[in-house]
């Protein structure tokens, strides 16, 4: 993954950094239906101190290590 820094520096997995999950029409349906735990098609990186979306990302690898 590069390396995805806000304007304060903060990157992903750092204190105050928010991850947003968007998930398919699918995924949707299986977490309100079936309550499986489905994977995010896209996480977005917010940083909750200088208000701003640094990153996105719809890689599976990277959605994995930050989506729990
Ligand atoms: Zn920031």
């Amino acid at each position: 993954m590069k390396e995805y820094r806000c304007s304060c520096g903060r990157g992903p997995g750092d204190d105050g950094v928010e991850i947003h999950s968007s998930y398919s029409l699918w995924g949707y349906i299986k977490l309100g239906l079936v309550g499986i735990t489905a994977m995010p098609r896209e996480i977005t990186f917010y940083c909750s101190s200088c208000r701003q979306s640094f990153a996105r990302t719809s890689d599976k690898k990277t959605i994995a290590e930050f989506s729990r």
